[in-house]
């Protein structure tokens, strides 16, 4: 062992993170030497409150702290129409423009896909129960228009095929690369007003 016992369990431990090797653990857990002890007393909680705090919700698959979440659990929302993201961030930025009334299902795999991480299957499949459940009548699709939201595009329909329930997607005029997360709140509503039925 280059490093005491501690030290290592922290470098192997590290080493879990996605896109994290050998090297960045080494160098990331040498940080955490060099940090004020209260420092890292935090980030341990912060660790700890992240993970046992937090849950999918049962609904939408969004994280929250309560489940259903607190979109879920509103009853003034319109509970036909059910639009899909790829991650919290666009739930966020969708509900800032403040022109989706209906409900989200989140993928959230997908929101971070730069690595080859696909679309989660268990998400896909909730969304699928979803639907035949019933009451659903709009699934507006909002991936992104980039390779990886486009990918999941793809996904979505094929797990929903056969179903009766319309399938829109936002407006192209979406700037092609765009990640709804960054996009402006007036061009994101404007997308979302002039969504179209996807085999159009
Ligand atoms: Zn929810």
């Amino acid at each position: 062992m280059a490093f005491p016992e501690p030290l290592e369990r922290l470098i192997r431990a590290l080493e879990n993170f996605p896109g994290v090797g050998a090297r960045s653990a080494e160098r990331m857990a040498l940080h955490v030497l060099r940090s004020p002890t209260e420092e890292v007393a935090e980030l341990a909680v912060a660790l700890r409150d992240a993970r046992m705090d937090t849950r999918r919700c049962e609904v939408c698959g969004n994280i929250t702290l309560r489940t259903p979440c607190a979109i879920c659990s509103d009853d003034t929302r319109d509970r036909k129409v059910v639009c899909v993201v790829e991650g919290p961030r666009e739930v966020e930025k969708l509900e800032s423009a403040g022109i989706h009334t209906g409900l989200y299902h989140v993928l959230i795999e997908g929101f971070a896909p730069r690595e080859g991480a696909e679309p989660d299957r268990s998400a896909l499949q909730a969304l699928r129960r979803r639907v035949d459940q019933g009451g659903v009548e709009e699934i507006v699709l909002a991936t992104a228009p980039d390779r990886e939201g486009e990918g999941a595009a793809l996904k979505i329909l094929e797990v929903l095929r056969g179903s009766r329930v319309n399938i829109t997607r936002l407006a192209r005029g979406l700037p092609v690369g765009a990640r709804l997360e960054y996009l402006h709140g007036e061009i994101l509503a404007d997308a979302y007003r002039g969504r179209r039925p996807l085999d159009d």
